[in-house]
């Protein structure tokens, strides 16, 4: 008898472990079929591993985004765009800028004089390259824009200069 009821709690045991398992699995397939490991915590941040910011982005993307790479001047595709719509970040679409706060910087970066409002960007102090200059990341994923200098052409004073590979541009539906 005491062998019949070690035999049933090994049983249980085992099935215990395989649901463990399938979980486990149907999990991983989720990841697999949603291409990552995003974790979009309560206060709307997105979270990834490096290695699934990899998967997602292209390696020029990744570079500029994760790595704070820039961009060649006068090589980015939305340096002279002047089609109407949203500019979000390349890599969590966030919207950041729209057509209209985009003005010709001539220094070949896409600049903005001011960004959509909300806390959709952030400011660190950048100290590279021997100079103090303040860096914009996106206030949802915390990926490398470009800078913020206050010698902007307009009104606002200031020009945020960005890389066209931290961007998508959401063209104006004019239906
Ligand atoms: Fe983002």
């Amino acid at each position: 008898m005491k062998g019949a009821i070690s035999i049933l709690i090994a049983l249980g045991l085992m099935l215990a472990s395989c649901g463990q398992q399938k979980s486990n699995i149907q999990k991983t397939e989720i990841q697999k079929q949603t291409g990552m490991n995003t974790n979009n915590d309560d206060s709307g941040k997105v979270v990834k591993t490096d290695e699934d910011w990899k998967k997602f982005l292209t390696p020029e993307q990744y570079h500029v985004l994760r790595e704070k790479g820039t961009e060649s001047p006068f090589t980015g595709k939305y340096y002279l765009n002047k089609e109407k719509g949203v500019y979000v970040c390349g890599a969590c679409g966030n919207e950041l800028f729209t057509s209209d706060m985009k003005f010709d910087s001539h220094c070949g970066w896409p600049s903005f004089d001011k960004e959509i409002a909300g806390g959709k960007i952030k400011t660190v102090v950048d100290t590279s390259f021997g100079m103090v200059r303040t860096e914009i990341l996106c206030g949802k994923c915390g990926s490398h824009l470009g800078h913020l200098f206050n010698d902007g052409p307009t009104e606002s004073g200031m020009r945020y200069c960005v890389n066209s590979l931290s961007l998508d541009f959401k063209k104006e539906d004019n239906k």
